[in-house]
């Protein structure tokens, strides 16, 4: 008999809530949910594969030690986790936390684990986390630290709503990133009173939906948006209320924006002036308007200094606090923090001597920090839940280094590149086996969170990432195994007090405990975890003990800002509202708002002192600067390295059949340059960069500009263990090829040749 669940699609930043029909532990059936506070039944046609995640023959059944010959061999996790256990405590105690560090914790929809995996890094005295986040976004994150004053000052836009929406090096109509992307950019298109403007090498799904497309060189976008902004300061289309108002450091700016030479700086964009002219004027007299970016800008050159103009765009016409601009939004899971690197200077790196960003190091600088020569080399590493061998810049610089650690522990749920390279190779429960959330939650004004209730039991020997940090922490001695006068409590606690007297006898052992401080996720879910009930879920599935923490970030965000949740639909007193909160995310399963806000409620999100947006940053107006001496390159072809299409996902499926279409993730080349090169579809060919080369197929495509090919992202798997499957893109990519401050890769400017091949 088919039952239907609810859950959301793990496949993209958007997490669709979804229906799924399940009959005999299969999934049969996917659509969209109705109920889901945010999607309300929208997805796209990759949520109706999701069978091939859950089933496919690379599932870890059991944890495995790697032997002398390279070979694994079953162990038991009290086994695995007792030995992983020692061996970490000897590199904590020879080395330092400096010798550890973690990589990922995450995926599209996997973040619940988070709370818990980073617990390990605390235990082992260490601040070495580096995230996929770091390899695309912390430039952005950088650049909002320095204007906001708190690189937690994440920005979203409302495309819905614009009038004028400029989208930079992003498809939406592939990647996503906006609510319920195809509709909203059909409604756009189909508005002749709204304008949609597209910047990107390639004529886009979007692009071809668009009003205007600047097909510009790749690479130039700094040179691009300089000039837009040097339009609308010669123009008189800066909102002056707004700067005077709500800005500081507009002078020094200025100053700068009036010495750009625009028809220079379009010409090397190599984009029609008037087109350019005429996106400026739109945007600036519009009367909303937003930017919304992804990596086509933020993994291209200038990745720091992209993201710093592309702001300035909404900021100097005061497209930001209002309906249809760009604005904040609330968080309910922290998902960044906030490093200064000007504050903290203790933590940056052994070799290349980064700092973090948001708390994350950039992913593109780990082979060199672990094959680097001296005591305080990385040493051990745990991977959980990402694939860096596969999807780190430089695979060859990846796997060298990867066997040179002491000790790697890889958590995931399938035997990925990376788990074949590991000591230990632990398997955690999917997806859809256990509790799980998404920390990216980005709307505004209204915000939602969606804890998804598992749809099938794990497999017997798989764990949810709760469990497994936990056992570890045990394992470690940096917990006891158990709280008897926390779990008394907990148990007598009915649901109308509201856990009040649990958090406080929680709050008093740790105040009593520096120890124990860092562990609080592991406590709550050994102790509050075990009683947590909810009707709402399936007897025979896990319980949602995982879910506990959240009611500490329930109770934080209801005393940080009451009228929001409120306005949200919850109701309760400074004590209780926290726990109505949470209630209200463990006993939806369609997902709960969060928080309501209005769009003037923006400027506290604010974090600088004088509650002003500080325009001049000093790093950027010498970026941008320097433009004006930087040398014109002109490589033979371009190759833009992770283009999202219509079956690729990241690496979480694995089974190639998944796919419907493009099997081998063609390389995309222009007519003219294949015939250049004695191409034609279908013909394999040799791509060679600085950092290696791999065989392609070759597809035409006239929708790319001359002289730029791209490849897809999600393919080189070695399924089954056999020979990898479509291009492994990161034996071309260079991690030297990179942003000067956030070390972001510049994957969508990768020179390389070509050459047929029989
Ligand atoms: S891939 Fe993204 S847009 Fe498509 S259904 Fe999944 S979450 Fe939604």
């Amino acid at each position: 008999m088919t039952v239907v669940e609810q859950t959301a699609c793990i496949l993209c930043s958007r997490n669709c809530g979804l229906r799924v029909g399940i009959d005999e532990g299969r999934i049969t059936s996917v659509r969209g949910d109705d109920s889901h506070p945010v999607s309300k039944g929208y997805l796209c046609q990759k949520a109706a594969r999701l069978a091939y995640y859950q089933d496919n023959d690379d599932r870890l059944e059991h944890p495995l030690k790697r032997t002398a010959d390279g070979s694994f061999v079953r162990v038991s996790w009290d086994e695995a986790l007792a030995d992983i256990a020692q061996r970490l405590i000897a590199i904590r105690r020879d080395h330092g936390g400096r010798a550890f560090a973690f990589y990922g914790g995450g995926g599209q929809g996997n973040h619940l684990g988070g709370a818990y995996s980073r617990q390990l890094v605390k235990a082992m005295k260490s601040r070495f986390v580096y995230t996929a986040l770091a390899q695309e976004k912390t430039g952005d994150f950088w650049v909002n630290g320095r204007l906001f004053g708190d690189q937690r000052c994440h920005i979203t836009e409302d495309v819905e709503h614009a009038d004028v929406v400029l989208f930079l090096g992003t498809n939406p109509f592939q990647a996503h990133g906006i609510p319920n992307a195809r509709d909203t950019l059909k409604s756009l298109s189909k508005d002749a009173t709204r304008t949609v403007v597209v910047v990107d090498p390639r004529k886009t799904e979007t692009a071809k939906l668009a009003d205007v497309h600047l097909q510009l060189r790749p690479g130039t976008d700094a040179f691009l948006l300089a000039a837009i902004l040097a339009i609308l300061v010669r123009d008189g289309l800066t909102d002056r209320d707004f700067l005077a108002a709500r800005c500081v450091g507009f002078e020094a700016l200025e100053a700068e924006l009036r010495a750009i030479p625009i028809a220079e700086y379009v010409r090397r964009a190599d984009v029609p002036l008037a087109d350019v002219e005429t996106v400026a004027r739109a945007f600036g007299r519009a009367r909303s308007a937003c930017v919304r970016v992804d990596l086509g800008l933020q993994q291209s050159l200038h990745s720091t200094l992209n993201s710093y103009l592309e702001k300035l765009l909404f900021l100097l016409t005061g497209n930001l606090g209002k309906k249809g601009a760009n604005n904040f939004h609330s968080a309910f899971l922290p998902i960044l923090g906030h490093t200064d690197e000007r504050e903290d200077r203790h933590w940056r790196t052994a070799h290349h001597g980064m700092h973090p960003i948001g708390g994350l190091y950039p992913p593109n600088i780990l082979p060199s920090e672990i094959e680097h020569e001296g005591e305080d080399r990385v040493r051990a590493l745990v991977v959980d839940s990402a694939n860096p061998a596969l999807t780190g810049a430089n695979t060859a610089a990846y796997e060298r280094a990867l066997r040179k650690l002491e000790l790697l522990v890889v958590v995931d749920v399938a035997m990925s590149e990376t788990a074949r390279l590991a000591h230990y190779v632990l398997p955690a429960a999917t997806q859809l086996e256990k509790w799980e959330c998404t920390g990216f939650n980005l709307e505004f004004p209204d915000n939602a969170f969606h804890l998804r209730h598992p749809l099938f039991p794990p497999r017997p020997e798989a764990l949810p990432e709760p469990e497994i940090y936990t056992r570890l922490l045990e394992a470690m001695g940096e917990i006891p195994r158990s709280f008897p006068v926390l779990e008394r409590i907990a148990a007598r606690e009915p649901a109308r007090t509201r856990h009040v007297a649990f958090l406080g006898a929680l709050g008093a052992r740790l105040a009593t405990s520096k120890k124990l401080r860092p562990f609080g996720a592991s406590i709550l879910y050994r102790t509050l975890g075990r009683v947590l009930r909810t009707d709402r879920a399936r007897p025979d599935r896990v319980s949602p003990a995982a879910a506990a923490p959240l009611l500490a970030l329930a109770m934080e965000l209801a005393q940080k800002d009451p009228v929001a949740v409120r306005r949200a639909g919850h109701r309760g007193n400074r004590f209780t509202l926290g726990h109505a909160l949470f209630r209200a995310i463990l006993d939806r399963p369609e997902g709960a708002m969060v928080t309501s806000h209005r769009f003037e409620d923006t400027w506290s999100f604010l974090k600088h002192a004088d509650g002003k947006i500080h325009l001049d940053v000093p790093e950027m107006l010498a970026s941008l600067r320097a433009l004006a001496n930087e040398r014109e390159e002109a490589p033979d072809l371009v190759l833009i390295a992770g283009d999202r299409r219509a079956y690729n996902a990241n690496q979480i499926f694995r089974d190639p059949a998944w796919r419907r279409v493009d099997p081998h993730g063609a390389m995309r080349m222009h007519p003219r340059d294949a015939h250049r090169l004695g191409l034609t579809d279908g013909s394999r060919a040799m791509c060679t960069s600085d950092a290696g080369e791999i065989e392609v197929a070759i597809e035409i495509d006239d929708a790319l500009r001359p002289g730029v090919t791209i490849l897809p992202h999600g393919y080189g798997m070695k399924y089954r263990g056999g020979p990898p499957i479509g291009p492994e893109v990161n034996r071309l990519t260079t991690s030297e090829h990179c942003d000067p401050i956030a070390r972001t890769p510049f994957h969508k400017h990768v020179p390389v040749t070509v050459r047929a091949i029989a």
